[in-house]
């Protein structure tokens, strides 16, 4: 491996912050009193319980929602496996699910996987910026329907729905909301009241924390039942001991990350974007509409996997579609979906950026695509 890392790959993990990675310990080494179990009744105990719900204050504030709403998990995976399943188990009488054709996997193959139990999935289409239809969604939603669950932004062209108008229509049509907003948590605005939504997914891992914890925000008239049984932890809608560090640790990369200067994002990302356009690339997805560090880009009949492989073996991370997904010799789904030519999609790459990326890296990128972009 390189010495020198220029990691371009932060749609599928970042680093955690140093602050946070302090702030884990105090909930593990004994030296603090604070690794306590958060069901135990003795003080140990009633002080990590405490901890939790002081977690929970500060997603909660993030996201426009109250404390007792936020459901901790595992991962964006387990958020969006909940949200689905546990809401399916709770109305047991509704059996068709409206999603997008871009979902991340976690909602996309759960859904092919309740298509074998009865379930009917309603795929709404997206056009080549990457946004839903909203008039097909407007003819397939009513209150017969389970849920609709559409992403907040795509994890592989970054481009974000118009979250506000689908939970008006879903709210109107008395249907249930969830969007999966593992991507967009602390890099966009989001407040589930004004946006009616009423379940939300988001992930530790893609803004600074550590892997292994997640949430799920459950409203308060959401009937929901858990997937994972055996204990009252999480209002009882998400058996096993809390993950307490990795908790406490995402409260602290949420208070870092809502302080990054998007702007400054933006501004690297568009830098990045006419550098990749001078150099012949094709940006997927709508340029307007996206996460501030996201960068998706085709250079038609190019063969990604080598350029992926060449520019690793000079130290630059980048990615060819979704890390869940990459392993799979499947066709790209969401590039497809977007309509993208053979050629176009066996040419892309995504490039996912953090604050800590300077033009100076860029730079250093792009002349290497130069070199390897047939
Ligand atoms: N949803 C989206 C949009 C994602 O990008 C990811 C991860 O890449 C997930 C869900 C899954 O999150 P996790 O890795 O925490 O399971």
């Amino acid at each position: 491996m390189p010495n020198k890392i220029i990691y371009l790959d932060n749609a599928a993990t970042t680093s955690v912050y140093p602050a946070v990675v302090k702030e884990m310990e105090k909930y593990m080494l004994s030296d603090f009193g604070e690794y306590g179990n958060p069901s135990s009744t003795h003080d140990l105990g009633e002080q990590a319980q405490k901890n939790v719900q002081k977690a929970k204050k500060i997603v909660a504030s993030e996201i426009g929602c109250k404390p007792h709403e936020i459901i901790f998990t595992s991962s964006g995976t387990e958020s969006n496996n909940l949200a689905l399943q546990g809401v399916a188990k709770a109305n047991p009488d509704k059996k068709k699910i409206i999603i997008s054709s871009i979902e991340h996997s976690s909602i996309y193959e759960l859904c092919m996987e309740m298509k074998k139990y009865g379930y009917e999935i309603f795929e709404i289409s997206v056009d080549n910026k990457g946004f839903i239809d909203f008039d097909e969604l407007q003819k397939l939603v009513d209150d017969r329907r389970l849920i609709v669950s559409i992403m907040y932004a795509n994890n592989e062209i970054g481009v974000i729905q118009n979250i506000e108008k689908i939970g008006e229509l879903c709210r109107e049509k008395e249907v249930l909301f969830h969007t999966d907003a593992v991507q967009s948590f602390c890099k966009e605005k989001i407040d589930v009241f004004t946006m009616k939504v009423d379940m939300l997914s988001a992930s530790g891992h893609k803004i600074g924390a550590s892997k292994g914890v997640g949430f799920l925000y459950v409203g308060e008239r959401v009937k929901i039942e858990p997937i994972i049984v055996g204990g009252n932890q999480e209002n009882s809608l998400r058996a096993g001991t809390q993950n307490v560090p990795a908790i406490m640790g995402f409260a602290k990369a949420i208070s870092i990350a809502e302080k990054v200067d998007k702007e400054k994002m933006i501004e690297l990302r568009d830098y990045f974007i006419s550098k990749l356009e001078n150099i012949g690339g094709k940006i997927n997805g709508s340029k307007e509409k996206r996460l501030c560090n996201n960068i998706d880009v085709s250079f038609s009949g190019a063969d990604n996997d080598s350029m992926l492989i060449k520019l690793s073996e000079n130290g630059i991370m980048c990615s060819t579609k979704s890390a869940c997904a990459s392993k799979q010799k499947k066709e790209n789904r969401i590039l497809s979906a977007l309509g993208l030519k053979k050629e176009e999609i066996g040419g892309a790459l995504r490039f996912s950026l953090n604050e800590f990326n300077t033009k100076k890296e860029i730079d250093i990128v792009v002349r290497e695509l130069e070199k390897i972009v047939p």
